[in-house]
């Protein structure tokens, strides 16, 4: 067996042994249902309060504004239209305030509510993939009823500065949203200090399994119920709890959040030498502001390559990695990402994304560059594209 790299901690994590422990008990010993009144049960509600108030810590929130979901996108919908359409019954508000890079889980939910009547202001992200607080202030109107941006992005790893927004959307008083999915364990959030009224999460970035997320909701933030049914999640999610995920990702928030800083100073020199050693090959470009990025993103696009060509001869060394997002891999359009940082679909085509985690080392790294250079030589050998850049048919010096 040869060396295998697994570069694409954005797109989901392994399930780290401590979370494994921590989940296990559920299914043995305290598998009984939180909302009975016997011993068994109660133990189950005990656990369960215990993961909330653990998660809660973790986002400088109280117990009672952690609501558990069943993934980053159930978050994300919920939180969004839950809100606006709260704000809209309430006070008549059907304006959102959006970004053009958000992950599907936004953006699908922004064009759903169009079709509800609502009007969507999609911000640019400009060539650097930030958005700017002074577009999101001039953006804001009247009937403005929530602001949701992402806290990092999922391809180009570009961190928003949500403080500065989530100051503006006070002083405004809008209700303001923020998907923190790729963002926990890499970036210091306290959403009270940062003013996030809503906050969505998911478990298996960081190490706690799939099936799992929480959504922080400041008290006295309106949103509407997902689901009815029974008194689960304060009669607003009903739904006999997933106690084992719960405490998975109570364990994986605890482990990731208190840690952020190692984990900063261990991937940051490994993301900088793979970017420095890929910025070597010619026609190459780095995407999304250099420093202003997860410390475990690395997202680049090779003229004259196509991406899904080079994440099978990548494949074929033993490297995941990924050419865009996982959901929208499979797919022949360019990365919506790209378009919004301005580049044409040629060279949007050509895109890598590397993303590390706790289980990466710098011999990874030293890997990467050994195998990656060689394949795109190998891939531009035989690409009528990069005959047409090289001839001069095609320009794209402006994408380097
Ligand atoms: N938001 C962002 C930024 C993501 O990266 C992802 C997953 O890739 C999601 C939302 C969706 O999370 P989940 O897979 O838990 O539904």
């Amino acid at each position: 067996m040869g060396r295998t790299v697994y570069a694409d901690n954005a797109a989901t994590t392994a399930v780290s042994p401590q979370v494994l422990e921590a989940m296990l008990p559920c299914y043995k010993e305290w598998y009984g249902n939180p909302s009975s009144l016997y011993a068994l049960g109660q133990k189950a509600k005990e656990k369960l309060e215990e993961a909330r108030a653990d998660v809660a810590q973790c986002l400088g929130a109280s117990p009672d504004e952690i609501f558990f979901t069943s993934c980053g996108s159930e978050s994300d919908n919920w939180a969004i239209k839950g809100a606006a359409r709260a704000q809209r019954a309430k006070a008549g508000k059907a304006h959102i305030v959006t970004s053009a890079f958000e992950h599907h889980a936004v953006l699908h939910t922004c064009q759903a509510l169009e079709k509800e009547g609502f009007t969507v202001t999609y911000l640019p992200v400009h060539e650097n993939g930030v958005v700017r607080p002074e577009e999101v202030e001039a953006a804001i109107t009247e009937e403005t009823a929530l602001v949701t941006i992402m806290y990092a992005n999922n391809e180009i790893g570009t961190i928003q500065p949500i403080p500065e927004i989530g100051a503006v959307c006070k002083k405004h008083g809008v209700l303001f949203h923020t998907d923190a999915v790729q963002a926990i364990g890499h970036v210091h959030i306290h959403v009270k200090e940062q003013n996030i009224d809503m906050l969505s999460l998911s478990g298996h970035k960081l190490h706690a399994p799939k099936g799992v997320g929480a959504l922080y909701v400041r008290k006295g933030a309106r949103i509407q119920n997902l689901l009815d049914g029974g008194a689960q999640e304060r009669g607003k999610r009903a739904g006999t709890e997933n106690l084992a995920q719960i405490m998975g990702l109570a364990a994986a928030m605890k482990e990731a959040c208190s840690t952020i800083d190692q984990r900063v100073a261990r991937l940051a020199p490994m993301r900088d030498k793979l970017i420095d050693g890929l910025l070597k090959i010619p026609r190459s470009r780095l995407n999304g502001d250099r420093d202003r990025r997860l410390p475990g993103n690395v997202h680049f696009c090779f003229q004259g390559v196509e991406g899904e060509s080079l994440l099978l001869l990548l494949d074929a060394k033993g490297v995941a990695a990924s050419s865009g997002s996982a959901c929208t891999s499979g797919s022949l359009d360019p990365s919506h990402v790209l378009l919004a940082i301005g580049l044409p679909h040629g060279v949007a085509h050509g895109s890598l994304r590397l993303s590390f985690g706790d289980y990466n080392t710098m011999e990874d790294i030293d890997y990467l560059l050994e195998v990656i250079p060689p394949i795109i030589e190998r891939l531009r050998a035989m690409s009528p594209l990069w005959d047409a850049i090289q001839k001069g048919e095609v320009n794209y010096d402006q994408y380097m």
